[in-house]
């Protein structure tokens, strides 16, 4: 009988499996663990097996009839075609697989890539492993923005609150307990004490003791269902498909049409069919959709390589369209290095970085000026308050006595730190004052609020809070002490009173107008702000009325902190503004904190600044309007951030959006390009991403674009490349027996060229280095048609001039009655497409200006398959299977005038391209 984990207690659980719910599994344990029940993931059955690639490669309809056409000639008594024309085939099938399973590969890899973390305690010690190594018996510590990593019973909520959509598809959060134990039976949506693999914490944080893993999670028990919507096309990919469709229908009538040609010609009925189905064969562009999808991965593996992570892989293809990025600015544009340089409260502010560095424990204050004494208490509650109601963990460097760090937000880091470096440590104060209750931080409300037991003794115990204690900041202290700290402006509205020197004012107007001229002083200089807001309680308050303790606040004052913008942002924002992209900040910073960095790096280029409030009051179209000239959204919250994804996205623009929290994600969806943050961000947030930035920097969103639009650029050449080929191949078919000479080509031989130039050259064109212009172009739209921008028209030429230059040559051979004619034609044509490869390597650039060698891929690519083409007209062996004959040298120089007549023609269209524009 399965277990009903929700029918237990934890203790149960944890008896049940086997673990200490205070220290977790030891390494050991864990290890064997992992062992027995096997790496906590679902097993991918959307993936295909390398048999199943192979199959799809040889059930090709083409390919079978192929077979089938061979098959016939065997019986004709054609055996060495027969063979021949089978290794091709063979050949051809091992082609199409490496392919598929070079992108099959690294798609795997990719996602590989984008496994979580998650934190665990085993053997005492919280560690981060990967939620692969899961095992039941581990527990998890989870916090709001964590994707559930398996099942298992609630072991600790802290206001644990879960979205379990996937599971139940109800919308709804729903609230955790450690505590609930169920006596009868209860659907998945009603085990309170439970969490799922796969739900969305979205608010407090807990832990969990893990009792599924992998497939036996119930979300391992549906995974089929969930794995049909992986890998959706591209848009690319989408069009290509459709365009394949219609190249193939318009390939198999012109193949009929020299089928019927041929046969009226006189042809041997079985040769002809031959010929037509080999010409299919070549025709058809099936190769197309399996080097996109190599490009595109191999696109992705770049972008990997410059801290850019994929989730989706359409993002490589239409990453090149964005012309709008709307960017965070805490971490993504600035360091995310926090320091605290201004203590200010009221009435006094002071330059931290300034203290006195043998005196740690005092300020510049001069305690002997009227109030010093209070100044400085005020400090100490400012400092102390700062670090209670705060997350971040303290940690010393390497036991070294002064040399502090912190985990956690930066933000609240800073504040941690700046209270250590005074002398107070936030263990010694967390230890003293334990934390009762909370109401977390979130983007809306941009503060946060906890309560704090106070007691004397404790206090006393401590070295550090001693002095602190001490210097009494009131008469009577109260038994339990309220903390907000936040936004300034924010917390202003919850303020009943000031704090000034000793005593209590009532905080009116005039106050208002002195504490927000010091924030606005401090802000327009690009500090960050924290306001700090206590109260006291006589009362231990209600876990349910936390929320109702933010009013009545007493302020306390203000810490100010530097965030400097990140070095290479500066180059980025420049690099955009060329490649016309036009970068836009969205922050839930106080505006002048905005606009003064915004400016700084030069994304602001006036004075225009929105406000999440002044947002809510306009209309849509008066959005629209001032969203084409305001380039800073400052104190907005994440509904706002969709809300702006709204009015920037229409036809004409594409639009990048970044986001970290959890509530950020529907925006992450809704934008064409989400960019979640690879350190910072919830797992939330990375799920709804297009794209993760490893380094949360936004210089790696405009290489990603730079490389997305290579990427597009090369996927662009390689189709020009390869439908210019198809279409000689078809034409020089079509107008060879009209201009009166035999079928040009020999089915063996179309199937040739077929091989060597779709291969090589092809796939070499994958890898083109970048356009000079890449990065000081404007993007092309999204919508974009594959025949787009004149290549409809270079396909359709190139096609008809490189059919007419071969069949000339043909044509004056076959005339003069040279047994060579074919060989010297079908090496024309050969020789010629890798000249049209050459030419297609830029779009508008001559060869001579990106030089032969700055893609050493296609400089081998084309010399070796000219060694190739010389070896199949040289050698007896080839010349027997490949019914060529030895060329003349004066024939070899026409040949490669030809090709040169031919890159020519390329040169000459690029030319007139550079000339336009
Ligand atoms: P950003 O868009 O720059 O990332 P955030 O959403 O992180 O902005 O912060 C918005 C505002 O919320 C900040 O200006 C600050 O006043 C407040 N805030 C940020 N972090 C905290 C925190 N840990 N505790 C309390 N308030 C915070
Ligand atoms: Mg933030």
């Amino acid at each position: 009988m399965a277990t009903n984990w929700y029918q237990q207690t934890v203790a149960e659980v944890a008896h049940t499996l086997d673990t200490n719910i205070t220290q977790g599994l030891t390494a050991a344990e864990a290890a064997r663990r992992l062992e027995q029940y096997s790496a906590n993931e679902l097993i991918e059955r959307g993936g295909r097996t390398r048999w199943q690639i192979l199959f799809e490669q040889l059930k090709d309809l083409l390919t079978l009839i192929l077979i089938a056409a061979t098959v016939i000639s065997v019986f004709l008594g054609d055996v060495l075609d027969a063979v021949v024309i089978l290794a091709i085939v063979v050949l051809n099938a091992a082609l199409g697989y490496s392919q598929e399973l070079r992108a099959e590969q690294s798609i795997a890899a990719l996602k590989q890539m984008a496994v979580p973390r998650v934190r665990v305690r085993r053997g005492g010690a919280v560690q981060e492993i990967s939620a692969r190594e899961l095992v039941p018996g581990d527990l998890v510590l989870l916090e709001t923005g964590n994707v559930v990593p398996a099942d298992g019973h609630v072991l600790q909520s802290i206001n644990l609150r879960v979205q379990e959509a996937t599971l139940t598809g109800e919308s709804e959060a729903v609230d955790k307990s450690a505590d609930l134990v169920y006596a009868s039976e209860k659907a998945l949506a009603d085990r309170r004490n439970m969490l799922y693999s796969g739900t969305m914490v979205n608010y407090g944080h807990g832990s969990m003791l893990v009792t599924d893993t992998g497939m036996q999670t119930e979300l391992g028990k549906i995974a089929d269902m969930l794995q049909s919507v992986e890998q959706t096309k591209t848009p690319l990919q989408q069009r290509l498909d459709q365009l394949g469709k219609v190249l193939t229908v318009t390939a198999l009538g012109l193949v009929t049409v020299i089928f019927v040609i041929g046969v009226l010609g006189g042809e041997p009925i079985h040769e002809m069919l031959l010929t037509a189905v080999s010409l299919a064969v070549a025709a058809i562009p099936e190769a197309m959709t399996a080097v996109v999808t190599i490009a595109l991965s191999l696109g992705a593996q770049r972008m990997l390589k410059r801290h850019a992570l994929i989730r989706k892989l359409p993002a490589v293809e239409t990453l090149g369209s964005v012309n709008i990025i709307c960017t965070d600015k805490t971490g993504t544009l600035t360091q995310n290095r926090m320091k605290v340089t201004v203590l200010d409260i009221a009435n006094r502010r002071i330059d931290f970085t300034q203290r006195a560095a043998d005196n740690r424990l005092a300020l510049m204050v001069d305690k002997a000026a009227p109030g010093g004494r209070r100044v400085q208490a005020t400090l100490d509650l400012l400092l102390v308050g700062g670090a209670l109601c705060n997350d971040a963990i303290l940690a010393r460097e390497n036991n070294e006595q002064n040399s502090y760090y912190t985990v956690g937000d930066p933000t609240e880091g800073a504040l941690v730190l700046a209270a250590a470096e005074y002398g107070i440590l936030k263990n010694e104060l967390d230890a003293a004052f334990p934390r009762i209750a909370e109401y977390p931080f979130d983007s809306e409300r941009k503060r946060m609020t906890t309560v704090h037991q106070l007691s004397q003794a404790a206090a006393m115990a401590s070295p550090s809070l001693r002095a602190v204690w001490d210097r009494k900041l009131v008469d009577r202290v109260p038994p339990f002490l309220v903390v907000t700290k936040g936004a300034l402006d924010g917390l202003l509205t919850l303020t009943q009173a000031v704090w000034s020197e000793g005593n209590l004012h009532p905080f009116d107007e005039s106050w208002r107008v002195r504490v927000m001229d010091a924030h606005n002083q401090l802000a327009q200089n690009g500090m960050r702000i924290l306001g700090v807001a206590v109260r006291g309680l006589d009362h231990a308050p209600d876990a349910k009325a936390v929320k109702q303790l933010e009013q009545a606040l007493i302020l306390v004052g203000m810490f100010g902190m530097i965030d400097p913008a990140r070095p290479e942002v500066y180059a980025a924002i420049k690099t955009c503004k060329r490649a016309g992209i036009r970068p836009i900040m969205i922050t839930g910073d106080h505006p002048l904190t905005a606009h003064h960095i915004a400016t700084q790096i030069g994304i602001a280029e006036n004075d225009l600044c929105l406000t999440g409030e002044e947002l809510d009051k306009l209309s849509e179209s008066e959005l629209k309007q001032k969203a084409k000239t305001v380039s800073v959204f400052a104190r907005v919250s994440p509904a706002h951030k969709l809300r702006l994804i709204h009015i920037y996205q229409d036809k004409t623009n594409f639009v990048a959006m970044t986001g970290d929290g959890v509530n950020d994600a529907p925006a992450l969806r809704k934008a064409d390009i989400g960019v979640a943050m690879g350190i910072t961000g919830t797992d939330v947030s990375k799920d709804a991403a297009d794209m993760v930035l490893l380094d949360d920097n936004f210089a790696t969103i405009v290489t990603a674009i730079e490389e997305g639009r290579i990427v597009y650029d090369n996927i662009r050449k390689f189709i020009k490349y390869l439908l210019s080929c198809n279409a000689s191949e078809i034409a020089v078919m079509l107008l060879g027996p009209l201009l009166g000479m035999p079928l040009p080509l020999l089915p063996l031989q179309i199937l040739w060229m077929n091989l060597v130039t779709d291969g090589l050259p092809a796939l070499a064109l994958g890898v083109e280095p970048a356009e000079a212009n890449v990065m000081a172009r404007p993007p092309y739209s999204a919508q974009e048609g594959i025949f787009g921008r004149g290549m409809g028209s270079f396909i359709g030429v190139m096609g008809i001039v490189m059919s007419l230059i071969t069949l000339s040559v043909g044509l004056w051979a076959y005339r003069r009655g040279d047994a060579a004619w074919q060989t010297l034609l079908f090496t024309t044509l050969i020789f010629a497409q890798l000249a049209l490869a050459l030419g297609v390597r830029s779009e508008k650039r001559s060869l001579f200006q990106i030089g032969f060698f700055s893609n050493r891929s296609m400089a081998g690519g084309v010399l070796l398959t000219l060694v190739l083409q010389l070896i199949v007209i040289y050698t007896p062996f080839f010349q027997r299977i490949f019914k060529t004959t030895a060329l003349t040298f004066r024939d070899l120089l026409i040949t490669v005038m030809a090709s040169l007549l031919m890159l020519a023609v390329v040169e000459a269209w690029k030319w007139v391209l550079r000339r336009k524009t």
